[in-house]
């Protein structure tokens, strides 16, 4: 199967006592195996509806949502991380769910850790973490069990900016290597256009989609990095574009 995940159509109403509000509008997107996909687009346009769609954790009002796996990764703004267990047992938490915490994998977790800087602080609790490591481990949790799809929801917007540049590096990196199929909003532009082969800007809500872009870094040689990506002359066109779809109350 070429395709991971198909929107078709798909629409969304959220009905109160005494009004409806359409957070979607006729979305139709395909995600490729291995793609990276970036949706952005204003506050309140309805970007986490679809990815709570996709997540099967909402049901559309129209359309059909089509995804080839079971194996679906989230990772949301706020880490969730359970403050009464520690960093290692939080990173085991979705292995235990699964059934899958025997000794082969609490070695990868371990091995994870080292890799995403935490070893020393595998036995401490998410209180006693900065913000950067927090994430660090919510993402371990999250890769750990390898979705074959992973959703992320404006995953690093707690962060610092220098953080935030670093751990958006590092992820975008380990993404592109690992060939995870990844939907990612954010609202963050750079973010998006360094880390994505694509990305999808939405309207305003009711969301429809405005622009796609296919994002390629011709002039980035050998391994592509966000870091890379963002240091070239394309990245500033790609910047601008997106910036002016984004920025319609400047255009009236
Ligand atoms: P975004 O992630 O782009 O900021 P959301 O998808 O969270 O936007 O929300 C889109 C719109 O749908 C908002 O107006 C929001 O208030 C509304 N909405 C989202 N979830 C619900 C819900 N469970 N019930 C009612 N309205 C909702
Ligand atoms: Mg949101």
């Amino acid at each position: 199967m070429e395709y991971i995940c198909e929107l078709k159509n798909i629409s969304k109403r959220f009905h109160t006592i005494n009004n409806e509000t359409k957070a979607i509008d006729d979305i139709s997107f395909k995600v490729k195996k291995g793609e990276i996909v970036s949706i952005v687009g204003p506050s309140g346009s309805g970007k986490s509806t679809v990815l709570s769609i996709i997540a099967g954790l909402e049901n559309p009002s129209e359309g059909e949502v089509i995804v080839n796996t079971d194996s679906i990764g989230f990772m949301f703004q706020k880490d969730q991380l359970y403050e009464w267990r520690n960093v290692y047992k939080n990173c085991l938490l979705g292995l235990e769910v699964k059934n899958m915490d025997n000794e082969e994998n609490k070695i990868k977790v371990k091995k994870m850790l080292k890799k995403y800087g935490l070893t020393n602080f595998k036995n401490h609790y998410p209180s006693q973490l900065s913000g950067g490591m927090r994430q660090r481990a919510a993402l371990v949790r999250t890769l750990v069990i390898e979705p074959d799809l992973l959703l992320l929801d404006e995953p690093f917007s707690a962060l610092d900016y220098q953080t935030r540049l670093a751990i958006g590096d590092e992820v975008g990196t380990i993404l592109r290597n690992e060939k995870i199929s990844t939907i990612l909003v954010t609202h963050d532009i750079p973010e998006a256009v360094s880390i994505s082969d694509r990305v999808i800007v939405f309207t305003e809500r009711p969301a429809k989609i405005k622009k796609e872009y296919e994002i390629k870094f011709d002039e980035c040689p050998g391994e592509r990095t966000p870091m890379k990506c963002r240091n070239t002359l394309t990245f500033g066109e790609y910047f601008r574009d997106i910036w002016r779809d984004l920025d319609v109350e400047k255009e009236v």
